[in-house]
């Protein structure tokens, strides 16, 4: 059985189509304190890793392509 590379739901989603880590970007990687965001190995996209977070929200604010979504739960609201 194959097993998926990448978590099919977690609190922080990056739009493939929008993310320019193929160009080098490594925006929301490096301003996680969390560590939790990676890019894919075929540099393709930026993507999250390990489910953990504080919703402290630099990766969705900081990324030049609005292509980071964190999704915050509604108890934390
Ligand atoms: S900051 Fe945005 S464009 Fe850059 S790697 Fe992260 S998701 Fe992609
Ligand atoms: S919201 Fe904060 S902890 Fe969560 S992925 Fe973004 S930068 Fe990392």
């Amino acid at each position: 059985m194959a097993l998926a590379n990448r978590m099919s739901r977690v609190p922080v989603t990056i739009d493939p189509d929008a993310c320019i880590a193929d160009k080098g970007c490594t925006v929301c990687v490096d301003v996680c304190p969390l560590d939790v965001l990676v890019i894919a190995d075929d540099k393709s996209t930026a993507y999250m890793k390990y489910d953990e977070c504080w919703y402290c929200l630099p990766c969705e604010t900081d990324c030049p392509k609005d292509a980071v979504k964190v999704e915050i739960p509604y108890l934390l609201r």
